[in-house]
């Protein structure tokens, strides 16, 4: 069985404790034995980030550039082995691991990019012959804590703006998943990255995690995971002054109209609440769907879901790999009972037999908005439908919530799409599009209890990985 060690200061380092990967597919397979560090482990890197990061910050941006795009480029290069690493650690399909490793390479070199185009302005000043820049100037050491449910896309949309940026990285990832984040530093340090620049701290949550937190050389944390412990951590980095980012949960309605194309709205449905196994935090987990078109609608997507192949992530007919955890698994469970008690008519659901965590995608019909199982977000392949009367009662449903993360609306009337579009309360909004699955180049992020601080991605990513400073020139 291989060690996959944390790199701190640029150097390998085992720790007393590892724990072992194990493949939600196949609970008999181990990926490998990774390091879990503790709180010395986070004051080790914090040391070697900081001494780093006078030589990254001041360094030209094209070797932050050259670093970055060979990072992207042997992501792609070798996307068909990681895609089937990340399928074996988290269990989405291969096809879906792919793709996602192709989005980790694809923001390595967007960034790498906006390594070269970061820019300021200059304006004159108020007063004779005097002028004023505006530049932007790398926060420090960032501390980057990352959910398992995309194990590469996540660390990437951090990472890469991070360094893109002239910031120095801590990166602790989720515990179920620490396998992408290894290959990510090992890349990093083969592409150039030097040594204390981007540091990786596989352990638990309650010790790196808080640690990082709590460390006073650590300007900012980037946070995405479950909102109990996203608002904990908002808590404890404005006691400590820390700059904060949050992506947390979401209870994304898709709003079906009447005049929806059956087809479309069917297929976005499936794709929107059951790809990777509904374990997204984009997931459209409350299907919205208006009177006239809500029994054809409940038809065809069940026969849709009756039909989706569930079973090992590795296997090529396999539409939806596992729930990630045993943890995971009895929790969805638990939802489904909740569900049916709260006078749903639930269609599928059930536990599988296998040597791995699999549930049979879940419908839960004529459920109301109030149903704490409408309500909670599940993180699992299981969705809500609610009947509506029409249009205004789907939009006021849909925004019922506490989350405010993406929402989607499948209609052919621009009047409604456009309504829509304005008055959700939703950070992304999706006409006649599955709620998740988003670009890399333009902005990812939520509003009320789904997100926190700035946006991630594109080029709005360096509101959080810059800090403004305001120069006064005088002749
Ligand atoms: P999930 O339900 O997705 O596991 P968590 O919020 O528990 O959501 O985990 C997301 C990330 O936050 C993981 O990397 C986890 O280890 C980390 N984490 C958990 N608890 C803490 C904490 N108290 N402080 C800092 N990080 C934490």
């Amino acid at each position: 069985m291989q060690n996959y060690d944390n790199l701190i200061g640029g150097k390998w380092v085992a720790e007393a404790e590892a724990m072992p990967n194990i493949n939600p597919s196949n609970t008999n397979d181990i990926l490998g034995n990774y390091a879990r560090g503790d709180a010395a482990s986070v004051d080790a890197a914090v040391e070697a980030a900081r001494a780093a990061l006078p030589g990254w910050a001041g360094a030209t941006p094209q070797l932050r550039h050259d670093v970055l795009e060979a990072t992207g480029a042997t992501i792609m290069a070798r996307k068909d082995e990681l895609g089937r690493l990340l399928s074996r650690e988290e269990g989405k399909t291969l096809a879906e691991g792919i793709g996602e490793v192709t989005r980790a390479a694809q923001l390595f070199k967007f960034f790498a990019g906006e390594a070269l185009r970061l820019g300021g302005e200059v304006l004159p000043s108020v007063r004779p012959g005097v002028e004023v820049m505006i530049e932007r100037e790398p926060v420090g050491v960032v501390g980057l804590i990352t959910p398992w449910n995309f194990p590469i896309a996540i660390p990437a949309w951090k990472a890469a703006p991070a360094l893109a940026y002239g910031n120095c990285v801590i990166l602790k990832p989720a515990e179920l998943t620490p396998g992408c984040a290894w290959e990510i530093a090992n890349i990093l340090k083969e592409s150039g990255c030097p040594d204390g620049v981007f540091n990786l701290v596989m352990g638990s949550g309650r010790t790196v995690g808080a640690q990082m937190v709590a460390h006073p050389g650590i300007d900012a944390i980037s946070f995405t995971g479950s909102v109990a412990t996203g608002r904990q951590i908002a808590v404890q980095c404005a006691e400590n002054g820390k700059k904060v980012q949050l992506e947390m949960g979401g209870k994304n309605p898709m709003v079906v109209l009447d005049d929806a194309d059956l087809d479309v709205a069917v297929g976005a449905s499936l794709n929107g609440a059951f790809f990777s196994t509904g374990q997204r935090c984009t997931a459209s987990s409350r299907l919205i769907v208006t009177a006239g078109i809500h029994d054809a609608f409940v038809e065809k997507l069940s026969a849709e879901v009756a039909k989706l192949k569930v079973g090992d992530a590795l296997d090529p007919e396999t539409q939806i790999g596992p729930v990630v955890d045993e943890r995971q698994l009895q929790q969805n469970l638990s939802y489904v009972d909740l569900a049916r008690s709260e006078g749903c008519e639930v269609i599928g659901g059930e536990a599988m037999d296998g040597q791995g965590f699999f549930q049979r995608p879940a419908l839960f019909v004529h459920a109301t908005n109030d149903m704490r199982s409408s309500r909670e977000e599940i993180f699992g392949p299981c969705a809500s439908v609610i009947r509506v009367a029409d249009y205004d009662e789907a939009l006021a449903v849909a925004n019922d919530t506490e989350f405010g993360l993406s929402a989607g609306i499948c209609t052919a009337s621009l009047k409604h799409a456009s309504h829509f579009r304005r008055h959700i309360q939703a950070g992304m909004v999706m006409v006649n599009l599955p709620t998740a699955g988003v670009d890399y180049h333009v902005p990812f992020g939520g509003r009320k209890g789904s997100s926190y601080g700035a946006k991630e991605q594109g080029t709005y990513a360096r509101e959080f990985y810059t800090q403004i400073k305001t120069s006064y020139i005088a002749p």
